[in-house]
């Protein structure tokens, strides 16, 4: 039999329908309204290989190194001809093709992957299969081959070889499903998903689930108690956007919702009840809370999904995990300890430990598990040994540092720009740092293990629902689980630097040494660490932004060109567009990652001043093959010549500019950012620097480009109402103050909608 009908399975045939379709069985058989359809087996996508003889040549295909990039491509690309361009046996087509009859004459159908692995994990492996909405009959069988050649796509190919998987072992179905011509779609939560708590909670928005799924729309949401059935809260969103079928070409379109329904509530009291009356069967049925898609059409409600909800945290309140190694923080501070030190309190938390005093490069060894480094600025070479410390403070710098970045998102307390650190402190003193306060005191308080990615996770999983996105930024790929943990919408900004200088040589060095094709390698893995990660939510990734001091630390440093002031000085897009070899280099990387699948990275020029850094830049990525009409790309507005230019830069196609504070408050009040000096007039809250953004919000609305913000100042609530009352799209925050930045968001955003309304 080649196919399976939803209500002959259960949850026993996950190996041969795959866990999606087993799921949709349970609730079928649990007598659930799912709508019809079957199962093209796992069996039949191996009869397929098999009797058709291409298996040997497919395995064979696929059997590459994953760690090169062009192999994986073409094992891609030859995978997929071989799937589509073999027919399938006449017998498994007439049978297909026939229960597609039964479902209906001329139905449309949903065609969707169901992995039969499931225990690799769904963002990076079965999340990248395939899904065909509205499709007919005539395409059927086309789009069943596809999801089948989507078992081989570069990245599940690359994630089963880091895995250890074996190609030839993994299998696939496909589910083949009535569409529900949704008019209203979302997801509901059987019971509270972070305490448990006996609430039914429900999202809803016009037209087809894909936008609430995916996150693109913001729902409606409605809080119910279950014991009462009384709805206790209903927030109404405004809903600019929804996902509908177009009637002529049958495929799932984004378009506007209409005036009148924006604001509209979506559910009503009777079908609150009818999914909360299913909400409660489905957990029965489970025994566990559940997280259940749903859709409503001609006043029937549909059960498209149900998973179990995993956020829900332990009775005693603390999240699941914790692997041992954590970072040595402090939990208590002692007041009474004697002030050595004062400086800028850069990453937040308290830490004891030996001191460190680091001046060269090859000192890093002398630094151990829960020491603190001391030292007068740290480099990106001194990351390894800022992951053993305990805690760093530096003599230089402000609070957007190197060290103060790299600090924050270690989650290791800092303190910065202390002036003296290295003189006032020596070797195996016993200190204790507050990354609050910007104290270094003397002596040891008492400690307590904690671990930095459980640190990240939010205390209250539940994450506020927020029209602006709100999301993270990363600047050393290790970080990208910690960055992840916070439930961020995304990466507003991936600093790449890092990736290249913590080989500890400069790029031209690296390639001498290495070879061209090792660089973009380099840049490629980096970028799929964290898009992995994150995926499919985006990622926007920035192109190499270091100046020169950084530079001269590494090997072949010695070229580099001595500058008085290395902020005004030869860096971002303008050393870029200066060496476009080796930039063309970095827009090769870009270039593989689109094109191994990673459709949720985006690119962004760092430091651009004007039009012409843009559409010279924009001509380099089509010389390495990009369609920048095809891509998400950007810049990030740092100067105030940007801020005041940005309208033509709109007009090159650019899809978001992103306010890089850091260095836009340093070039509009001429605060160098790394100057300890100047630290106190640094303020990114200055009204010329708010002016330049406000200007910059308008333009870009008018031009529909996204707005958002990367620099240190998105997780200042001061910076985020500004942004938030003026419009912007979204708002990237540091990893420690994403929830706050969330809830902070949510607040400005109900208050306009109470202004809009008083
Ligand atoms: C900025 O300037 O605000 C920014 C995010 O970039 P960087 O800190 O890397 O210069
Ligand atoms: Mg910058």
């Amino acid at each position: 039999m080649a196919v399976l009908w939803l209500d002959e399975i259960g949850a026993d045939d996950l190996e041969s329908v795959g866990g999606k379709a087993a799921s949709l069985g349970e609730l079928t058989a649990a007598g659930l309204p799912v709508p019809p359809g079957f199962v093209v087996t796992a069996g039949t996508y191996r009869r397929f290989i098999e009797d058709t003889g291409i298996d040997e040549e497919l395995f064979e295909a696929v059997d590459v190194d994953a760690d090169d990039s062009k192999a994986l491509a073409e094992a891609e690309a030859r995978a997929k001809e071989l799937i589509l361009e073999t027919e399938i046996p006449e017998d498994l087509k007439e049978e297909i093709l026939a229960s597609y009859e039964e479902v209906g004459d001329e139905a449309f159908v949903a065609v969707r992957s169901s992995a039969t692995a499931e225990d690799l994990p769904d963002a990076s492996f079965a999340g990248q299969q395939e899904t065909f909405l509205n499709v007919t009959g005539e395409d059927l069988l086309d789009r069943v081959k596809r999801c089948w050649a989507s078992l081989f796509t570069q990245r599940a190919t690359y994630y089963r070889e880091q895995q250890g998987f074996d190609h030839d072992v993994v299998d696939i179905a496909v589910v083949v499903q009535q569409m529900v011509a949704a008019e209203k779609s979302g997801v509901m939560f059987t019971s509270h998903p972070s305490t448990g708590e006996p609430k039914i909670i429900i999202e809803a928005a016009w037209g087809l689930g894909e936008g609430v799924v995916s996150g693109s729309v913001t729902p409606d949401n409605y809080v119910i108690d279950r014991a009462s059935g009384e709805v206790t809260d209903v927030e109404v969103a405004d809903k600019k956007t929804m996902y509908d079928k177009d009637p002529e070409t049958g495929e799932t379109d984004e378009i506007e919702v209409p005036e009148d329904k924006r604001t509209e509530r979506v559910l009503s009291e009777a079908e609150i009840d009818r999914l909360c009356e299913l909400g409660e069967q489905v957990e029965d049925h489970y025994d566990t809370p559940q997280d259940v898609e749903w859709a409503i059409f001609e006043g029937e409600v549909y059960m498209l999904q149900s998973r179990p909800i995993t956020t829900i945290a332990d009775s005693d309140g603390e999240a699941a995990t914790a692997d041992g190694s954590g970072a040595k923080q402090a939990s208590k501070s002692d007041e009474d300890g004697d002030v050595l030190l004062s400086g800028l309190g850069a990453s937040p938390g308290i830490a004891s430990g030996a001191v460190r005093i680091v001046d060269k490069l090859d000192q890093l060894d002398k630094v151990g598990e829960g020491d603190i480094i001391v030292t007068e600025m740290t480099t990106p070479d001194m990351v390894p040994a800022m992951k053993r410390a305990a805690g760093i403070v530096t003599s230089e710098g402000g609070m957007t540092s190197h060290a103060a970045i790299v600090a924050r998102e270690l989650g290791a307390p800092a303190v910065v720009g202390t002036g003296g650190a290295t003189e006032t402190l020596s070797d195996d003193q016993m200190v204790t740092l507050d990354g609050d306060k910007g104290t270094i005191r003397e002596g040891v308080e008492t400690s307590e293990e904690t671990e930095p990615i459980e640190e990240a996770r939010p205390k209250t999983p539940v994450k506020p629902m927020t029209a602006t996105e709100v999301k993270v930024n990363v600047s050393i790929p290790e970080a990208a689980e910690r960055a992840a943990a916070t439930g961020a919408d995304g990466v507003g900004l991936l600093r790449i630097e890092h990736m290249i200088l913590s080989t500890n040589k400069t790029p031209e060095r690296y390639i001498e040494d290495h070879g061209e094709e090792a660089y973009v390698q380099e840049i490629i893995d980096g970028v799929r660490n964290v898009a992995d990660e994150f995926y499919p939510r985006p990622v926007r990734v920035r192109t190499l932004d270091a100046p020169t001091d950084e530079f001269r630390q590494l090997e072949g440093g010695e070229d580099e060109p001595h500058e008085h002031n290395p902020m005004l000085g030869y860096r971002g897009i303008r050393r870029s567009l200066d060496r476009p070899e080796l930039f063309k280099h970095e827009l090769e990387a870009f270039r593989q990652l689109w094109e191994m699948g990673y459709d949720n990275v985006e690119l962004m020029l760092p430091l651009v001043n004007d039009v012409e850094d843009v559409t010279r830049a924009k001509a380099l990525m089509k010389e390495v093959g990009i369609d920048p009409a095809k891509r998400r790309w950007g810049v990030m507005i740092e100067t105030p010549a940007a801020a005041l230019g940005v309208e033509k830069m709109a007009q090159t196609g650019i899809d978001f500019a992103s306010f890089g504070t850091n260095d836009l408050t340093q070039y509009t009040l001429a605060v160098d950012r790394n100057n300890e000096n100047v630290a106190g007039r640094f303020d990114e809250l200055h009204p010329g620097v708010l002016e330049l953004i406000s200007q910059t919000i308008q333009t870009c609305r008018e031009y529909d480009v996204d707005t958002s913000i990367c620099g240190q100042a998105g997780s200042k609530p001061r910076m985020v109402n500004h942004l938030v009352n003026e419009g912007a799209t979204s708002i990237s925050a540091n990893i420690d103050a994403v929830r706050d930045v969330q809830h902070e968001v949510k607040r400005i955003e109900q208050k306009l909608i109470l202004d809009s309304v008083r």
